[in-house]
């Protein structure tokens, strides 16, 4: 369509649709952002944080080059890397459960910007595909989407990799919304299963959530992509549990 066409159809667009924030509606400037209110209620993680998992520690506290928080020193993290965008608290849930259970998938659009921002420190370049983490098919056609892949698409797209949707198979468990460490890290044991291992033999592989909380759920999936032969394995959600930050 050429360029002149395309400008008159947006501003058309614009003026029947005006951009609003898409969690309270408030007018804004462009469309898919959120409004300044919305936006100073989360607790983004921008300020110092592990060098490794990526967990945010407090900002007063004095810290070397490369932080590292105490389970990354212990040489307990399994994946290479993790980046999360904000804490989950009030606000993010706020924003989480419609966007995860009541089709709310137009927040995707900040959500993976967010994300994007979140590797901005990281060498993306060694990243070979980008995987979302899988869903049962099950809750998949319950729930008729999968949020991970809705935020993994624009991840994928920006740093100009393939997505991978279809080498990992999710086996259907029950849901571990109120279960503690212990009774997710069972949970999720054996509940991926590697389908296409000649789509991740030697890759580097960025998997895509939206929420981490133990982070059993990266640590399986990894170990099922390792034992495939992957090289190397990292994440990045939208939120994470903090509880000690
Ligand atoms: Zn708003
Ligand atoms: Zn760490």
């Amino acid at each position: 369509m050429v360029a002149w066409l395309k400008s008159i159809l947006k501003s058309v667009i614009e003026f029947i649709f005006p951009p609003a924030c898409p969690v309270c509606g408030t007018p804004v400037s462009i469309h898919g952002e959120l409004c300044a209110d919305c936006w100073t209620a989360i607790n983004w993680i921008d300020g110092p944080h592990c060098c490794r998992c990526g967990f945010p520690f407090a900002s007063h506290f004095e810290f070397e080059n490369m932080p590292m928080c105490p389970v990354c020193a212990a040489g307990k993290s399994e994946l290479d890397w993790i980046r999360c965008a904000c804490v989950y608290d009030d606000a993010s849930r706020n924003l989480m459960l419609p966007f995860k259970h009541c089709g709310k998938i137009n927040y995707s659009g900040f959500m993976s910007r967010a994300m994007i921002w979140a590797l901005r420190d990281m060498d993306l370049s060694t990243v070979d595909i980008v995987m979302p983490v899988p869903l049962a098919n099950k809750r998949l056609c319950f729930r008729g989407y999968n949020q991970a892949t809705l935020l993994a698409r624009p991840i994928a797209n920006a740093i100009n990799v393939k997505m991978d949707v279809d080498s990992v198979r999710r086996k259907y468990r029950d849901n571990m919304g109120h279960m503690n460490a212990r009774a997710r890290s069972e949970n999720i044991h054996g509940v991926f299963e590697v389908i296409k291992s000649e789509n991740v033999r030697g890759k580097r592989i960025l998997l895509v959530d939206d929420v981490m909380t133990t982070g059993a759920t990266f640590s399986e999936l990894r170990r099922a992509l390792v034992r495939a032969g992957a090289e190397s394995v990292y994440g990045v959600t939208f939120c994470r549990v903090a509880r000690c930050a």
